[in-house]
């Protein structure tokens, strides 16, 4: 007991968080196991958490945090509202958050570091004050924009309204015109678009900064804890792929493959096809290519500094192997990189040969290091 700060807890934040998350282990599925549930409050579940869900994703996070593309008043109402909705804070207070996050990543001044374990950074840092409370220097330019600070200045009401009342109130709605008990489709209204809804938004937008942070591949960069992952990315609207979001954080796209699962990007870039968002920042194939080359060539002298560290022997002999590879690998990336340098317009399909080549050579250092190690295991020891 005396090792949770009391005079730390920020309790309106706690009581919220532990309250809904109650609700929706008990009182949502008792409902539905007395009342039943109809497809009109699964359908307005499902907006609502497509909704919420991608007004942080789009909204507040690669829009005003990032400032990635630009859009019309309609979209900053819309993400402003629902962003509201998810009960996540005024946007102001997020993106200063998430500014802090990405330029401290890992270190004191992020406010969900990861380093302070799993569940500090999933829902511990909104439970617990900082001592003392960060300024909000970083969010000047949001300040200037006036749907923003209306936001801010009533983002809990307009939350309560738009995400409690009027679920409330169509549940009521349906049911009163489909000769149902109205009350009961209020009650609904209130405990599965509602509650349950923002429960299950929340926990994906905090597993961004959890799980993001522990679990998947780093092909951009090792130099902080983000990860990519094919998971977390459906599980987030996008946003799995964190590691290149990290390394290219201006960039709208977090799935920057064309195949990757990123409905937050495929939003963007259909609205602004009809003009509502535009200045869709891209980091060019190049640069993203040199990142990955880069990396490569990091994580293959990892696996030589470990063999060093474990089989000192076989690691010159390792070494020796995977010589000519590692030097056609820097040799294709200063390639890259004169080209990167000089703006040469590189062809999507002389960048896919050398992303092709940088993977076959990567795994080809990789094989051969096994083996070497394979052997080294089986041969007599020379004592
Ligand atoms: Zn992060
Ligand atoms: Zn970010």
């Amino acid at each position: 007991m005396y090792r949770i700060p009391f005079e730390r807890v920020n309790w309106t934040t706690s009581i919220f968080l532990i309250a809904t998350a109650l609700i929706s282990v008990t009182a949502v599925p008792y409902f539905i196991w007395k009342c039943g549930i109809d497809g009109f409050q699964i359908g307005l579940f499902f907006f609502y958490i497509i909704a919420t869900m991608s007004s942080i994703t789009v909204g507040y996070h690669r829009l005003f945090s990032h400032l990635s593309f630009k859009a019309a008043w309609p979209v900053r109402l819309f993400t402003l509202v629902f962003g509201a909705c998810a009960f996540e804070n005024a946007c102001l207070d997020w993106a200063s958050d998430h500014r802090r996050h990405h330029k401290h990543v890992d270190h004191d001044g992020d406010p969900y570091d990861i380093s302070k374990g799993f569940m500090w950074a999933h829902i511990g840092w909104l439970m617990f004050k900082l001592n003392p409370e960060p300024p909000m220097d970083n969010v000047a330019d949001l300040r200037k924009d006036k749907l923003v600070m209306w936001q801010y200045r009533w983002v809990h009401l307009i939350g309560f309204v738009a995400g409690i009342l009027v679920p409330m109130g169509l549940g009521w709605w349906w049911n009163a015109a489909h000769g149902m008990n109205p009350w009961i489709g209020m009650l609904g209204g209130f405990l599965i678009p509602g509650v349950a809804r923002i429960v299950v938004a929340q926990h994906c937008t905090f597993f961004i900064n959890s799980l993001c942070h522990t679990i998947g591949r780093q092909p951009y960069s090792s130099s902080h804890s983000a990860r990519d992952s094919a998971i977390m990315a459906f599980l987030t609207f996008g946003e799995g792929y964190h590691n290149y979001h990290h390394e290219f954080q201006h960039d709208y796209r977090n799935g920057v493959k064309p195949w990757q699962w990123d409905p937050s990007k495929w939003s963007i870039w259909l609205l602004s096809k009809v003009g509502l968002t535009w200045d869709l920042r891209r980091v060019p194939d190049g640069k993203i290519l040199l990142a990955e080359m880069r990396e490569a060539r990091k994580h293959a002298e990892k696996q030589l500094a470990a063999l060093e560290h474990s089989a000192p022997g076989l690691a010159q002999r390792a070494t020796v192997a995977v010589s000519d590879l590692m030097e056609k690998l820097t040799a294709s990336y200063h390639e890259v990189e004169q080209a990167v340098a000089g703006k040469v317009d590189l062809s999507r399909r002389t960048l896919r040969d050398w992303q092709r080549q940088t993977q076959e050579t990567v795994q080809e250092i990789s094989r051969v290091l096994q083996q070497v190690a394979a052997q080294g295991m089986s041969a007599p020891s020379a004592g």
